[in-house]
């Protein structure tokens, strides 16, 4: 039997004709034709004024950072339980992460504990819309506004999820996406900044071209800074799966949907959860396990890869990585949900290749894997 991946894509012969157009005549005058049609699109189905694609969603974060003047001395909060690409940029521009706790349910940035986390020294929050589900948005935009912190929203595992009928990557001053190969949508590797604000805009756009002014002389800048962009041939592949994002969002609701019908009266197990005012594109099918089971992520992985079957672990809190060493301060409250959550829970496989029998395989093997003691 094959392995049962964990994610990855769903090509078409759609994607390779763009592909191929973009190779073929992508160049000389219409170097940008591909960009110029992926951003459009990009910026007109989240909500946003503009977006500008990207070598990944981590240049994205990182020039929403530098683009709203984060540096040395800063302090951004970010939810403890999320991708390290959400805050390592905070160090690659001098200032400090601090790590807020989750929410039981969400799986996303707690207001309460964000509001707690604040500090004279609060310039900004990073937002994650974690494995497609979206934070009760109302709140820490309020607590936000209240103190006059900037926000970034990564929307990199939400494509296509929604708050209250309103698009992920349409909250706070920027949103950033990512097309990793692993991702809803992907070309491959990439990313896409967008924002409402002009100044925004257009500071990321000269940051993002080692500081040249839109009409200065040629290799003239004036200041030093960095080279973050996308080929023409992600650009198309990305607009060719944009085209096709309704299909892509509706199979990975299935592919939830097959999972919970299949786990369904089983308990101990809790899937990702979806709040009435939320439309979750579930990027990772997740399991929490009860802790009553007695089985940790680690062993549930590694009986589930004995039956072919690849499944990754809820990610471990930052605060809890060798990369953060030394970053929690001993006066800041333990993150009781994150440390809780995370030995328990595992990203079941979610790629958008996989079929009904298929999901209904690995639910019967975890359903044994998490008994069998
Ligand atoms: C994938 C991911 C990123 C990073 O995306 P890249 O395109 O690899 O830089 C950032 N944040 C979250 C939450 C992610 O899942």
């Amino acid at each position: 039997m094959e392995r049962i991946p964990v994610a990855g894509p769903w090509i078409t012969q759609k994607e390779i004709d763009y592909v191929t157009d973009a190779v073929t005549n992508a160049w000389y005058g219409n170097a940008n034709m591909y960009h110029d049609r992926f951003e459009k699109a990009f910026a007109a189905y989240v909500g946003r004024k503009y977006a500008i694609s990207l070598p990944s969603c981590t240049s994205g974060l990182h020039l929403g950072l530098l683009s709203m003047g984060v540096g040395t001395g800063d302090e951004v909060i970010v939810p403890d339980i999320t991708w390290i690409a959400t805050s390592a940029p905070i160090s690659y521009v001098g200032a400090t992460p601090v790590f807020a706790d989750i929410d039981e349910k969400s799986w996303c940035l707690s207001a309460e504990s964000f509001a707690e986390r604040i500090t004279p020294k609060t310039k900004a929050v990073i937002i994650v819309d974690l494995y497609g589900n979206m934070p009760d948005m109302d709140a820490i935009l309020e607590i936000a506004d209240k103190h006059g912190i900037a926000v970034i929203e990564d929307a990199a595992e939400a494509i296509g999820s929604e708050y209250k009928g309103r698009k992920a990557g349409s909250f706070g001053d920027v949103s950033t996406f990512s097309f990793h190969g692993s991702k809803t949508l992907t070309t491959g590797e990439g990313g896409m900044l967008v924002t409402d604000r002009e100044d925004i805009y257009q500071r990321c756009l000269f940051l993002r071209d080692h500081g040249r002014d839109p009409d200065s002389k040629l290799f003239w800048n004036s200041e030093v800074a960095y080279k973050y962009k996308m080929s023409s041939m992600q650009a198309a592949l990305g607009l060719a799966q944009l085209e096709r994002i309704e299909e892509l969002i509706a199979r990975k609701r299935e592919i939830f949907a097959w999972y919970k019908a299949s786990l369904d009266g089983f308990s101990g197990i809790t899937l990702n959860q979806e709040a009435n005012r939320v439309k979750n594109t579930y990027w990772m099918v997740t399991a929490i396990l009860d802790e009553k089971l007695g089985v940790k992520k680690g062993e549930l992985i590694e009986r589930l890869k004995e039956k072919d079957i690849d499944a990754r672990p809820f990610f471990y809190p930052l605060s809890a990585l060798p990369a953060y060493q030394g970053f929690l301060l001993e006066s800041q409250p333990q993150n009781t949900v994150s440390l809780s959550l995370s030995p328990f829970a595992v990203n079941l496989p979610s790629a958008l290749n996989l079929t009904e029998d298929q999901i209904i395989y690995v639910s019967e093997c975890l359903k044994k894997c998490v008994i069998t003691e």
